[in-house]
């Protein structure tokens, strides 16, 4: 057994324990107990300012009266039925979706990953229909994070998420990201199947796509007779003020992966697509045990009901603004450590001198929770609701972060990842 953990990294005394679970995860030791709004509490009741939200999925923060009421509804009256028969809040939330975004119909799943594994073999099957069985290659960018699975990792291709795992899921291509668009152009093949992007790149450092490289990509994809998919399992579900982040541009993808937010902490993804694309799947070629089953309908039709309130996404635009300013703000007064403020709505990021494990682990002692990206950058996704007060609470806690920082670190190694 204790191969399972054998890993040269490993020091030979690690070597022989094993845990009841995989160690995949390099945890802080903190387990919390209960949450309420933005805060959450640890099993020694002390309590943090949650800006990570579960990894921008809790966007209405903990313990919403209208999804925890939604919820226990539910339970008490049918937890799962399977998809051989109608699920009512299936329809419900789908015609929600259709109405408010350029989907014609959707598969809902479990996780982001499957959300995106579902738009690969649509996109793969579209063509297939179409006569064109080798259009199978998907264009990707680098920083790109699409899940976990062996699909996905394909995507984005990093020996980070791949070493290891064998032989890859052939085709895709991986670019240079985004900003070199010559280089799209050129890469597209007559076996080009789609261009597949995240509006906002989440795990590769909160870096966006400028709406003028979407609508190039949107016309490169309509010259080419291939698709656009947009991977909104992060910077969907109101994070960026908007339902979706394509929504701030005039660019619509053929089909549209989204999670995290979907659910508001119940795993729930979608995999929405236009009408073109909708006709690639019929009865049994794809499926989910679980996936919309009516628990998780219940809470995804619950969180949007909650976000199509009006003036909900105007809050986050709002509050954007707010702590936008407040980052410009402490940049200024901290240029060594921050580098870069970026991002839009409530999916901020600072690109940071340092390390950023260094500002997320120093930033716990100050009681906020914050994610470290790639590109070093420490990434900000805090609930939807918050307020000024929160956001003062926060500046308060970085402020303190930042100065600790700057007086505890060593020199700066510029161009060191
Ligand atoms: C988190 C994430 C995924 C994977 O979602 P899971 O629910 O973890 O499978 C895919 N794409 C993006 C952009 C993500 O942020």
């Amino acid at each position: 057994m204790s191969q399972l953990i054998k890993n040269s990294d490993i020091t030979k005394d690690e070597e022989n324990i094993i845990t009841p679970i995989l160690p995949t995860y390099a945890r802080a030791d903190i387990t919390f107990e209960r949450g309420d709004g933005v805060y959450l509490y640890d099993i020694n009741d002390q309590k943090y300012l949650d800006f990570g939200s579960g990894i921008g999925v809790c966007n209405l923060g903990h313990n919403h009266p209208a999804l925890v009421k939604a919820l226990c509804n539910q339970a008490s009256k049918l937890w799962h039925t399977s998809n051989l028969y109608n699920i009512k809040g299936q329809e419900e939330l789908a015609l929600k979706l259709v109405e408010a975004t350029f989907a014609d119909s959707m598969f809902f799943t479990n996780s982001g990953a499957e959300a995106m594994e579902c738009a690969i073999k649509m996109t793969r099957k579209y063509h297939y229909d179409k006569g064109q069985p080798d259009r199978q290659r998907i264009i990707t960018f680098e920083g790109c994070f699409h899940g976990r699975t062996l699909g996905t990792i394909a995507a984005a291709g990093t020996e980070k998420l791949t070493k290891g795992f064998g032989t890859m899921l052939e085709g895709f291509d991986i670019l240079p990201f985004y900003n070199d668009m010559a280089k799209v152009e050129k890469s597209i093949t007559e076996h080009t199947a789609a261009i597949l992007i995240e509006p906002i790149q989440g795990e590769g450092g909160i870096r966006p796509v400028s709406k003028e490289n979407l609508k190039i990509l949107r016309e490169l994809a309509d010259q080419h007779n291939i698709l656009l998919i947009f991977d909104e399992v992060q910077c969907g579900m109101g994070r960026t003020g908007h339902l979706f982040a394509y929504q701030a541009s005039n660019v619509m993808p053929d089909i549209l992966a989204s999670a995290k937010g979907i659910g508001g902490g119940f795993p729930l993804g979608v995999c929405m697509a236009n009408e073109k694309v909708s006709h690639a799947m019929t009865a049994g070629t794809h499926g989910s045990t679980y996936g919309g089953n009516p628990l998780a309908m219940a809470a995804g039709n619950a969180v949007i009901g909650v976000m199509l309130e009006e003036g909900f996404l105007d809050h986050v635009l709002k509050m954007s603004e707010v702590l936008k300013f407040e980052l410009l703000r402490l940049r200024k007064e901290y240029p060594t450590i921050i580098d870069v403020v970026r991002g839009s709505g409530l999916m901020l990021g600072l690109k940071l001198h340092i390390d950023p494990a260094l500002f997320f682990n120093q930033a716990r002692e100050y009681k906020i929770l914050l994610i470290p990206a790639s590109d070093r950058t420490i990434r900000l996704l805090p609930p939807l609701i918050i307020s000024k007060q929160d956001i003062k609470t926060a500046m308060q806690a970085l402020s303190k972060t930042c100065c600790y920082l700057m007086k505890n670190m060593p020199a700066e190694k510029d161009g060191e990842e």
